[in-house]
C-alpha cells in the first residue's frame, strides 16, 4: 500500500469510495469526477503503478471484473455501449499512479469518439515497418 495513493485509500476503506464490485485481487469503484454516469475504475488491490507492474493474477482479476461489470453498468445507466481502457503512463494521460482501467458508459450522440482519438493522428507505417515491429515484439517475448 502507498500511503499517499487515493486508490490504496479506497481499497483499504480509509477514503470513502463508491465500491461497485470486488474480487480477491481487484476492486471497482465509481470515478469521483465521471465522464458519464456510471464511469467506473477497476484497480488491483495492491499498489502497482503501471500495467506491467501488476502480476498476471492481478491483471486477470481486473479483467474479470471489467467483464462482469461493464454490461451491468451499461444496463444500470441505460447506456448504448462503453469505452473500456486505461491510460498507461503519464504520457498517455495517467494521473493517478495506481494502474486502473476505466469503464466509461457511452450514449448515442454523446459527442465522444473512439479510443483511437486518444493517440492523435494515425501513424504512417509501411508494411515492412509493421513486419519489423511485429518481429521485434515477438523476439522480446510476445507470442
Ligand atoms: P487517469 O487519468 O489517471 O487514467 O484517471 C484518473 C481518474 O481517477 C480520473 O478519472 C479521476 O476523476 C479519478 N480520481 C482521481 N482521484 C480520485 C479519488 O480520490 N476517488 C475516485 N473515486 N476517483 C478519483
Ligand atoms: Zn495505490
Amino acid at each position: 500500500m502507498s500511503t499517499d495513493c487515493p486508490f490504496c485509500g479506497i481499497v483499504a476503506g480509509e477514503i470513502p469510495g463508491r465500491i461497485v464490485g470486488e474480487n480477491d485481487h481487484a476492486v471497482a469503484f465509481l470515478d469521483a469526477n465521471p465522464m458519464a454516469p456510471g464511469h467506473t475504475l477497476v484497480v488491483p488491490r495492491e499498489h502497482r503503478e503501471r500495467l506491467a507492474d501488476a502480476t498476471e493474477t492481478e491483471v486477470t482479476a481486473v479483467f474479470s471484473l471489467l467483464h462482469e461489470l461493464a454490461p451491468e453498468i451499461e444496463t444500470t445507466v441505460d447506456a448504448d455501449g462503453a469505452t473500456v481502457g486505461l491510460n498507461d503512463g503519464s504520457t498517455a494521460g495517467q494521473e493517478v499512479p495506481h494502474t486502473h482501467a476505466h469503464v466509461i458508459p457511452r450514449f448515442d450522440g454523446d459527442g465522444g469518439g473512439s479510443i483511437h482519438v486518444a493517440a492523435g493522428s494515425p501513424a504512417d507505417l509501411s508494411d515492412a515497418e509493421l513486419d519489423e515491429i511485429a518481429d521485434e515484439v515477438t523476439a522480446d517475448g510476445g507470442d
